[in-house]
């Protein structure tokens, strides 16, 4: 199979060379206006004016906060202008996300840049007339009556802000967007498909943007999960670095540690599942929490907990010096011994002790048995009259996946699969965006 992806490859580099090579009648001269719209939950629009002929290539280069790649897409022209449609239908986009774009056109070995540019892709859903108001660092938006409980988010986005700049030794790095929203649809159509039906409260940190929503709770909670959120941005800044996120439930105990500067109930919800069905390991909820209800107050609870611990033993200022590790690229376990003094299994194995329960251990995972599913005898399968015999067993073969010897396949099946490999790492790159955190 390698042997005839190298030779489809070598196709497709010379088809490519073959399109650049092409003669011009008159030459491409650069570009005129670039422009971008968009309309929330639909589309977003870019257009540029082409100055004479069409150049051999012609892509748009679009970039999120926070990604240091670009998204590039292959764009035909039509006449002197050129136009990409992105259906934000269907691939949820973020509102106010700020992508900046760029055109590029290529003519022989030459490549034009055209200028940076910028498109905030604005919640413009009707219904929704947008008034702000600027506190501090924080820009509040609002619609309907909600100006008062706007304006006191603003001011709480001051304290926390001040708050948390003081626990991790660093500055906010830059301004903060506070969308507060009325309705739960208003909401959730704000934040998409894919979040967590208990949300009330939602900070992107790498967009700098928070969403509140007004049904999210009493008044107090709502004060509480403001300062949370903030704590969420200023951590991010604090922690900044090109190789890793720090740990989710360092990240998430910070923030709800500052809500009451100190463990709050949360110690309760440890003691309670320690004497029941047991607690998780710190390296199981560093990436994600669990979506139920227990698992996911647990994994609050226990980074809480544990950042509580931190400071009581070690000060204040480990949690700064945490933070700056991971500035500098540290692991989770090297932060945590650059504020503590202490191995990370240490840390942990002294976090357990104080609930009077064992580290957990990893649990070994069983044997997938062979399949006991009766499958029906299939035939031989015509394929351009090569005969493929149908995938044996899975437990006659374990090894091996039927679908490695693919010397019978055609090419344009070869140059699918390429293209599908294509179109996955295009899909890779979108996901990663979209991982951007998002709390409760
Ligand atoms: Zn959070």
């Amino acid at each position: 199979m390698g042997r005839l992806i190298r030779w489809a490859a070598t196709v497709c580099a010379a088809l490519v060379i073959g399109l650049v090579g092409a003669p011009q009648v008159l030459g491409f001269d650069g570009f005129g206006d670039a422009t971008a719209d968009s309309t929330y939950d639909l589309e977003m629009r870019f257009e540029v004016e082409l100055r004479g002929a069409s150049p051999d290539r012609l892509e748009l280069l679009v970039r999120t906060p926070g990604s240091d790649a670009s998204f590039v897409t292959p764009v035909e022209p039509a006449g002197d202008v050129a136009r990409y449609v992105w259906d934000t239908s269907t691939d949820h986009v973020t509102p106010n996300t700020l992508f900046t774009y760029q055109w590029r056109a290529t003519v022989g070995d030459e490549v034009v840049l055209g200028p940076e540019e910028t498109l905030r892709y604005e919640d413009d859903r009707e219904g929704l007339d947008w008034q702000e108001a600027q506190l501090g660092e924080a820009t509040v938006h609002w619609y309907g009556d909600a100006e008062a409980q706007a304006r006191r988010f603003g001011e709480l986005t001051a304290v926390g802000v001040e708050q948390a700049e003081d626990l991790l030794g660093t500055e906010l790095a830059g301004p903060v967007d506070v969308f507060v929203y009325d309705s739960r649809e208003d909401f959730f159509g704000a934040l998409g498909p894919g979040a967590r039906e208990w949300t009330g409260a939602a900070a992107y940190s790498e967009l700098r943007t928070i969403f509140m929503w007004l049904g999210g709770g009493s008044a107090s909670y709502l004060e509480v999960a403001m300062v949370h959120e903030v704590t969420h941005i200023v951590f991010f800044d604090a922690t900044d670095n090109a190789f890793h996120g720090p740990a989710r439930w360092l990240n998430e105990g910070i923030a709800t540690w500052s809500e009451s500067g100190d463990a709050g109930d949360e110690r309760g919800i440890v003691e309670f599942e320690a004497s029941g069905a047991g607690l998780f390991s710190f390296d199981a909820i560093s990436e994600q929490f669990p979506i139920g209800e227990r698992g996911g107050q647990l994994s609050y609870a226990q980074g809480t907990t544990l950042v509580d611990l931190i400071i009581d033993r070690h000060g204040r200022e480990a949690i700064a010096d945490i933070a700056a590790a991971y500035r500098e690229g540290a692991s989770d376990a090297e932060a945590l011994e650059a504020g503590t003094g202490m191995a990370a299994d240490e840390l942990y194995a002294v976090f357990y002790d104080e609930f009077g329960v064992d580290a957990p251990a990893p649990i070994q995972a069983e044997p997938i048995a062979a399949s006991n599913v009766d499958r029906p005898t299939a035939g031989l399968i015509d394929e351009g009259g090569v005969d493929v015999d149908p995938a044996a067993p899975p437990d006659s073969a374990p090894e091996q996946s039927p679908t490695d010897d693919a010397d019978g396949a055609s090419l344009p099946l070869l140059l699918l699969l390429a293209l599908a490999g294509i179109a996955a790492v295009g899909g890779a790159v979108w996901a990663g965006r979209r991982a951007a955190e998002r709390s409760r």
